[in-house]
């Protein structure tokens, strides 16, 4: 497909545009490793006689610490091709390996001394401030449907903010699934039509075009600096052109089976419907609102149920969207918090230095190494929760959740494992933990019946230990967490438990196992 067909053939996302920066014959455009896409607000009116573009592939982005092969082939791989699209229309493109972005930038005015350098807006407050630094010329970022400037106004004239609200305040100024004033089919929220259990049937779930390794895949398999999962094998798409197949292939097959199964969870499958487009929207090869627009056609045209469609359109519109508000509204003392005081190094089952009798989380483990990927309820409800009622310090697994996900950045990940899962903001982001005991992978998954544990015990040495640390979880933190309404059942139901002691000494045991690498 030829570069501008990517663009063209389209529909042109009516929000993709709002600001058009000047250029001059020596500009330095900045194009950053997440802002992969031709109609970037910097890029957009860009003309190739009179800039030229800086691209940077950083040391200490790469280095920080051990990445999943598969990212770091994804990022890199994503980034040359992007480089090579923009050759081909006839920029000048100075790829530039080096210690830091901030350094990349100083030596390319060395060499190049352009009049001005102008970058668009970065998703990360690092970033931005390494721009900052630098004296580059910033416009505004225009990769989601809300800047975060616009969210802190939002969220600035509420007492509390909740992303429900939030959502509904974007679906109508935007005008996106709605019949008049109101929601398409008269409600705003089909959750509820959306928490099947896993279908028993052995049905078979939609699949996905595996992408051929091209040159620039193959130079960047043989540079790749240490890292740690599966070699690459064409699962994430590296340029616009496969993510455009992806999202066509998920609003054909994948949608209308997403919703009902969004949370359920399958032994035997890695991602059920759920869309695989989150690395794609978030290194720029996809914008969200051509996601949305596309979803919401395939609505109007009877391919998709509106619980799907509602569903889909809810976490990108809604989450996506507020998760990078609220980072920024919170940045950069968010980053640090440990309100629950949780201190438990990284568990070695996460990091392969131990394998687990958990059945659960040894096969979402076992994907992660296979696909640097793990779908929604898997990260929330398994990984999450149990790192949270293991008490293990939130920067540690945010720091290689980070490093495991092809999708990951600050932004994203940060307001979800720091503020969703593990409730170490205290509260900011969910009003309560998402803690749960093995009930609730019994009834979302079909784990439990290859297990070792019994998800219906709490005490013995055959116990669940999500079940038995769930309890734990709720004793320990019970001042905290007693006159929270929104928890009033979970502290009735403990209330009743006559054998919260042997609990706690099965808690203890449960974590010493844990740290030895034998759970
Ligand atoms: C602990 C934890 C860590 C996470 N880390 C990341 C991360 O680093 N990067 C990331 O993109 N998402 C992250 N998420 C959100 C979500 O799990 C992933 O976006 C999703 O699993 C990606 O798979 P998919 O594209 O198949 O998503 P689908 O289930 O098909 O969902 C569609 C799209 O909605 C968006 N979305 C859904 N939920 C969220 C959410 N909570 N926050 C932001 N976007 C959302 C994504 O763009 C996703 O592609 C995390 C969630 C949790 C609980
Ligand atoms: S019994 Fe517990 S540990 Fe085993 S699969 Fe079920 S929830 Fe996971």
């Amino acid at each position: 497909m030829a570069a501008e067909d990517l663009y063209l053939d389209r529909p042109v996302p009516t929000r993709w545009v709002d600001s058009a920066p000047m250029t001059t014959n020596s500009q330095t455009i900045v194009v950053l490793g997440d802002q992969l896409n031709r109609n970037i607000a910097s890029l957009e009116y860009a003309n190739p006689k009179e800039c030229q573009i800086l691209m940077v592939e950083a040391d200490d982005e790469f280095e920080a610490g051990l990445w999943h092969v598969q990212r770091m082939h994804l990022f890199l791989s994503a980034r040359q091709h992007f480089a090579e699209e923009l050759r081909a229309e006839g920029f000048e493109v100075d790829y530039r390996v080096s210690n830091s972005l901030a350094s990349a930038i100083i030596e390319h005015k060395a060499e190049f001394n352009p009049e001005s350098v102008t970058a668009m807006e970065p998703l990360n407050w690092d970033d931005h401030q390494a721009l900052k630094d630098a004296d580059v010329e910033l416009v505004r970022n225009n990769q989601f449907y809300c800047h975060y400037e616009e969210f802190a106004e939002w969220a600035g004239g509420l007492k509390s903010f909740k992303m429900e609200d939030f959502y509904r305040w974007q679906r109508k100024r935007f005008n996106i699934f709605m019949e008049g004033n109101g929601p398409v089919g008269g409600k705003w929220n089909y959750d509820h039509d959306n928490r099947e259990k896993p279908p028993k049937d052995g049905r078979s779930w939609p699949t996905i075009t595996k992408f051929e390794q091209d040159d620039i895949d193959t130079e960047v398999m043989e540079r790749l600096k240490p890292g740690w999962g599966d070699d690459p094998h064409g699962l994430w798409p590296i340029n616009r052109e496969q993510a455009l197949l992806r999202l066509d292939e998920f609003i054909e097959t994948g949608l209308k089976p997403f919703g009902p199964h969004e949370d359920a969870m399958l032994e035997e499958e890695w991602k059920l419907a759920h869309s695989t487009l989150s690395s794609s929207i978030n290194l720029g090869l996809l914008h969200p609102t051509e996601v949305i627009e596309l979803a919401e056609a395939a609505y109007h045209s009877g391919e998709a149920p509106i619980n799907s469609v509602e569903g889909f359109i809810r976490q990108v519109l809604g989450w996506r969207e507020y998760v990078w508000g609220v980072y920024w509204l919170w940045m950069p003392e968010y980053r640090d918090l440990n309100t629950l005081e949780a201190t438990r190094e990284l568990p070695k089952l996460f990091t392969g230095e131990a394998t687990t009798h958990m059945a659960c989380v040894g096969k979402i483990v076992r994907d992660i190494n296979k696909n640097a990927y793990a779908h929604h309820i898997e990260r929330l409800m398994v990984l999450s929760n149990f790192a949270m009622t293991s008490g293990v310090n939130p920067q540690e697994f945010t720091d290689w959740m980070t490093y495991a996900f092809v999708d990951s950045a600050e932004w994203v990940m940060l307001p979800n494992v720091i503020g969703m899962s593990l409730h170490a903001d205290g509260g900011m982001m969910a009003t309560k933990p998402y803690a749960s005991g093995g009930s609730y992978v019994h009834k979302m998954s079909n784990f439990c019946k290859g297990c070792k544990y019994d998800p219906k015990k709490r005490t013995g040495e055959d116990a669940c230990p999500f079940t038995t640390l769930y309890w734990n979880f709720l004793q320990r933190h019970q001042e905290r967490f007693k006159s929270n309404h929104r928890m009033f059942q979970q502290y009735a139901g403990m209330k009743r438990l006559k054998d919260l002691d042997e609990v706690g000494e099965r808690a203890e045991q449960v974590l010493q196992l844990l740290d030895k690498g034998e759970l």
